[in-house]
């Protein structure tokens, strides 16, 4: 049998946790829709910080930069995904080799773990993605 005491113990606590589930969707959705009129969605963000990615599939046929820089990379064996790569065959590296950790990779800020310049592939302004990797991968020191 259920007193009075324990059926309103019972109800406080469900309506606690009702509450909280309102209150993180609403919140969720509202960081949601933040993103979106902020601009923020990831693509964006590596579009932003990344403006100069080589980009093998050569969409642009008139970005002088890019041709330069897929002339080098392709001479270089250059993957833009090595995780990728190496699961369709297309790469062979030493086990966790990428750009990342590639002695050549000068990140395009402190920390920044989505693109950099290549010493390598000497083409002013051209940038190569923190996951990519070529055959002339050296261990940074
Ligand atoms: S030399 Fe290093 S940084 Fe440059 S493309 Fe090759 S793996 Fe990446």
């Amino acid at each position: 049998m259920v007193n009075r005491r324990s059926f309103l113990q019972k109800s406080f606590k469900t309506s606690v946790v009702a509450f909280s589930a309102v209150a993180w969707g609403s919140l969720a959705t509202a960081a949601n829709k933040y993103s979106k009129v902020a601009g923020l969605s990831k693509k964006k963000k590596k579009a932003a910080t990344c403006p100069h990615l080589i980009d093998l599939s050569m969409k642009n046929k008139g970005n002088e930069t890019n041709n330069k820089a897929v002339a080098f990379a392709k001479n270089l064996g250059y993957v833009e995904n090595v995780t990728k790569a190496v699961k369709t065959g297309k790469a062979h590296p030493k086990a966790g080799a990428l750009c990342g950790n590639c002695m050549f990779f000068i990140p395009s800020a402190a920390g920044n773990k989505t693109c950099g310049k290549c010493k390598i592939i000497a083409v002013p302004g051209a940038q190569v993605s923190y996951h990519a990797w070529c055959k002339s991968w050296v261990k940074k020191a």
